[in-house]
């Protein structure tokens, strides 16, 4: 089994743009009558539904932005009454009121689909059991992958985010094929797994499916040797429809996530000035859902960073999205440089005496914000050095993490443009993910006002 939906995954260029031109002119002519919103922004802009005749008329169309789901919280933006759907989530919006989605039950049919092609992407296949250790609730991970898994025919584990001795428990039990988590959960439970002797040939799973939050190579190769899976990735978002938007094939890793694009058509536009921009090229990815009935959004500026581009692969057509560098208000801005703190994991990886695990500490030294990072050293580094004390400053270091953490501030410095404070720390003594997303950022600024 290559595919789940084997015509739809193929289907040739021309035969996609047809699909998705005739999807989006009823689309157009479905949210003008049905939701007072769009009728309202499309009047402002003097458009009609008719204007809309394909794809590449979506640029005169307005974005459709964060803020215009928290206005018309709760239910302003659904297409059919509240009563005719038959789920809602929401997201979990760190600040205020979180935004609301609605699934007719066709939408739901779609979630489930398109997450089955992620799933069988991923190298999963009927009859395998999927331990699904993404939080259930109004989260979209945990039922999300579920409903997917289900479709499938994949046997199902519910056992929901966190609970790390439960996980443990059940994979070495139950030994399931695969296991769905945010990446920095599966970080930890590796490294839970190495601390109890728990070897992976001792386990049955061999794929690992991960997303929810940025993660890059450095986590995969992690991920890999820990648990001896393979690491793909699911990417999504809740306003879209929520994981398996887009999805890694197991066979193509590390070259980016193919976009269901029969169902959400996605562009990739200028943070600054919304204008598109080529294939390739870094910027917001915004969607379109072409086929949800409940809460379809019209060029939905996701806020994250990344590039499409098609890569002409023999086993599928569709789009692919190459790995999401940080939504755009992740973005820190230390005197005057542009940073995601994937790049600083990025130069990380290139020293193998560390662990991925790094924590970036923002603060304000006068007028000047400044940047300090904190990194694991690994433990065989340490015991071989007869563990050293970390606390005193670098200079009184054996010589070893000395020129460690002078390499590490120089490559840092070569490679992101900016000089940051290093503290080389013990291993497992900064923050782990807990079941959820990790936020590896602690910017001491927003605390102080
Ligand atoms: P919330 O905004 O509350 O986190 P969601 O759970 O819908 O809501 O999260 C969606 C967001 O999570 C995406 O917009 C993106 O920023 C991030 N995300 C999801 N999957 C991935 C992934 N594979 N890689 C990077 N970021 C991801």
């Amino acid at each position: 089994m290559k595919y789940f939906n084997p015509e739809v995954e193929t289907l040739p260029l021309d035969k996609l743009r047809q699909l998705q031109d005739g999807r989006l002119q009823k689309l157009a002519a479905y949210l003008y009558t049905q939701v007072p919103f769009y009728r309202k922004q499309w009047d402002e802009a003097s458009l009609r539904p008719s204007d809309i005749r394909g794809v590449n008329d979506l640029y005169k169309l307005p974005f459709t932005r964060k803020h215009h789901l928290r206005e018309n919280y709760p239910f302003g933006l659904f297409a059919m009454p509240v009563a005719e759907t038959i789920r809602l989530h929401a997201s979990s919006g760190t600040t205020g009121k979180p935004t609301v989605v609605g699934y007719s039950r066709k939408d739901i049919g779609i979630f489930s689909e398109v997450v089955a092609r992620s799933l069988v992407a991923s190298g999963c296949r009927p009859g395998m059991k999927l331990q699904n250790a993404y939080g259930y609730g109004l989260f979209t991970g945990g039922l999300g992958l579920h409903y997917g898994g289900e479709l499938l025919g994949m046997t199902v584990i519910p056992v929901s985010g966190g609970m790390t001795e439960r996980q443990l428990l059940l994979l070495q039990d139950f030994r399931p094929e695969v296991i769905c988590c945010t990446p920095s959960y599966a970080q930890r439970l590796s490294e839970e797994l190495a601390a109890r002797g728990i070897s992976p040939e001792q386990l049955n799973v061999h794929t690992a499916i991960l997303g929810a939050e940025p993660w890059t190579e450095a986590i995969r190769t992690q991920v890999e040797a820990g648990m001896g899976v393979k690491a793909v990735n699911i990417y999504g978002l809740s306003e879209i429809i929520g994981p398996g938007v887009s999805n890694e094939d197991y066979e193509e890793r590390g070259t980016g996530s193919y976009i269901w694009e029969d169902h959400f058509f996605p562009e990739v536009v200028d943070k600054d000035t919304g204008e598109p921009l080529p294939e390739g090229e870094y910027g917001v990815l915004v969607f379109t859902t072409l086929t949800k009935e409940a809460m379809p959004l019209v060029r939905y500026w996701t806020n994250d960073i990344t590039s499409i581009y098609y890569e002409h692969s023999e086993k599928r057509t569709h789009i692919k999205m190459g790995p999401i560098r940080g939504r755009a208000d992740d973005m820190l801005i230390i005197r005057g440089v542009n940073l995601f703190p994937t790049q600083v994991e990025d130069v990380i990886k290139d020293f193998n005496q560390l662990m991925p695990s790094y924590q970036l500490i923002v603060s304000r030294d006068g007028a000047m914000d400044s940047l300090a990072v904190k990194v694991e050293v690994k433990e065989d580094v340490l015991r071989a050095l007869g563990r050293p004390n970390l606390q005193q400053p670098p200079a009184a270091l054996p010589d070893a993490l000395r020129t460690l953490h002078g390499a590490l501030g120089r490559k840092i410095k070569e490679s992101i443009g900016l000089t940051m404070a290093i503290t080389l720390v013990e291993p497992g003594s900064i923050p782990r993910s807990e079941g959820g997303k990790l936020n590896r950022v602690l910017d001491l600024r927003k605390s102080r006002n």
